[in-house]
């Protein structure tokens, strides 16, 4: 189903994520059929090239980043009609007067989307307004991150208040337009079975897992200021987390699921120094490719930035209180995985023999790659040896489940498309952003005000020992990254 006629303004429309997730994602909505005939897609950057120009380097973004085997010409030839571009400067007057005449008297939804360095966020929206492009109907759209730490959001939130609503603001998390996060709410909440078991009663506890394979890689610079803790866990992860351990919501209704998270955010306890562990990784010994470790990457010998974090958490209210929470993110580890694992209790008492194998029930949710639901349910092995117990899984992997053709939309086009239709539902909320980092703030202090060092952790390991002797120390293995 096509959306309403749109026209995208893209800042930062020739930079990497432009090039790598966003007009890929959106030739792809064009295929399906959801682009209507008179959208335009507006690229708006500081590079010096014309609509042309711009339509070649989209032309090659797609065939390099497109996912497919060959576009189809004719379609990519009308897409590529749809496309424009404007050479603009975000702090200076260049650019405006011919975006304001393209954008001037459309009918359309206007979104502009913020793909740019955050220290432009404010520029562009002073700039929109300046222009007359900051209208009531308007849509901004703004990538991370989004500040680093309260002070920095909670400005960055009132300088785009002073333009916007906050009904016109979509704060990309891309982790929340993946397919499986909004299949999370469809399994909790539209089924009877789990939501009666998902509390501290029946769940032992909760593992969230997002492992990188790579490292810094080119963005050494930028990570080496932020480190793990800003850049994944104060977004993605706690994003997750609110999803998982949220109330349900009285309607699936932006506010009201948004309402739900916050309290979660809210009701999470300070996190103990020895509950949190931070990782920075060595060279792996045995990599052919000679990777280099993170200090090398990043050009300091003497960094005391984290690629790894590995915590444990507690939300005290009276559905959670007594299961933790355990988090774990990290790069150069032993595989690209995002998990969230719900591992509940062994049952009251065993009617089988000890030695019969009986497992805890364990609901995974996988993220990437292969996205799915798997529910480890205790089964009899079948055959002639007697009352023998294993595990066996209820997969709900969607190419198996719903067959090959079930639509896999990348999670920028689907976010895309929710900000045409105007729904905030997976976008964060500004008083989210600022609980998120209201609660990640002192735990970054404690360790500036003592000088904490991460631990090393071999490339391709899945973290420091630290990491595991937590786990251990509570009786509680960390799944298998895989
Ligand atoms: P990039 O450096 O590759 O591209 C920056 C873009 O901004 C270019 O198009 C450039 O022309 C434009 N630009 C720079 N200064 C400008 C100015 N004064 N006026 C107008 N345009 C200007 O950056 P990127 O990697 O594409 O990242 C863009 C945003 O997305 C950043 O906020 C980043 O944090 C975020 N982000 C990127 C990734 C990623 O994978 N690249 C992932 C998540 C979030």
């Amino acid at each position: 189903i096509p959306v309403d006629p749109f026209d995208l303004v893209i800042f930062g429309g020739t930079g990497d994520l432009a090039r790598r997730k966003i007009l890929p994602g959106l030739f792809r909505r064009f295929i399906a059929g959801q682009m209507p005939a008179n959208a335009r897609i507006i690229g708006a950057a500081r590079s010096d090239m014309d609509s042309a120009g711009f339509r070649a380097m989209v032309a090659e973004a797609i065939a390099e980043f497109g996912g497919m085997e060959s576009p189809p010409q004719a379609k990519l030839d009308a897409f590529l009609k749809q496309i424009h571009y404007v050479a603009i400067d975000a702090r200076g007057e260049a650019g405006w007067a011919e975006l304001q005449e393209l954008m001037k008297g459309t009918d359309k939804i206007e979104a502009y989307y913020f793909s740019v360095a955050p220290a432009l966020f404010g520029d562009l929206a002073e700039r929109l307004q300046q222009w007359g492009m900051a209208d009531k109907q308007a849509r901004i759209v703004v990538e991370k991150p989004f500040g680093r730490d309260l002070e920095t959001a909670q400005a960055l939130n009132a300088t785009l208040a002073t333009y916007f609503d906050e009904r016109q603001i979509y704060r990309i998390d891309h982790y929340l337009g993946k397919e499986t996060v909004q299949n999370l709410m469809a399994v909790r909440f539209g089924n009877m079975l789990f939501e009666p078991l998902w509390n501290a009663q029946y769940v032992d506890h909760i593992q969230i897992t997002v492992a990188e394979t790579v490292g810094v890689g080119g963005r050494g610079e930028y990570y080496d200021k932020s480190g793990a803790m800003r850049d994944m866990v104060q977004n993605h992860l706690m994003q997750l987390l609110c999803l998982i351990a949220m109330e349900p919501p009285a309607r699936f209704d932006p506010n009201a699921v948004r309402d739900e998270k916050l309290k979660v955010i809210r009701a999470l306890d300070p996190v103990l120094p020895h509950h949190i562990i931070r990782g920075q990784y060595d060279a792996d010994h045995d990599d052919a490719e000679g990777h280099p470790n993170y200090r090398d990457a990043v050009g300091d010998p003497r960094s005391k930035t984290e690629s790894f974090i590995a915590l444990k958490t507690q939300i005290s209210n009276w559905r959670w209180s007594g299961t933790p929470f355990y988090l774990r993110t990290g790069k150069r580890m032993s595989a690209r995985s995002s998990e969230i694992t719900v591992v509940f209790k062994e049952t009251p008492h065993s009617i089988f023999a000890e030695d019969a194998g009986q497992h805890r029930n364990v609901l995974s949710i996988r993220l990437q790659p292969n996205e799915g639901i798997t529910l480890g349910v205790t089964i009899k092995e079948p055959g002639p040896g007697g009352m023998r117990l294993i595990d066996v899984p209820l997969d709900m992997t969607f190419s198996e489940a719903l067959g090959e053709d079930a639509e896999q939309v990348d999670a920028y086009e689907r976010l895309i498309m929710d900000v045409i239709r105007g729904n905030q539902t997976l976008f964060m909320r500004g008083d989210e952003v600022e609980a998120a980092w209201a609660w990640t703030d002192p735990i970054i202090q404690g360790w500036e005000a003592r000088g904490d060092v991460p631990k090393f952790y071999d490339s391709g390991s899945d973290g420091t020992t630290e990491a595991f002797e937590m786990m251990r120390r509570d009786g509680r293995e960390w799944r298998k990254v895989a």
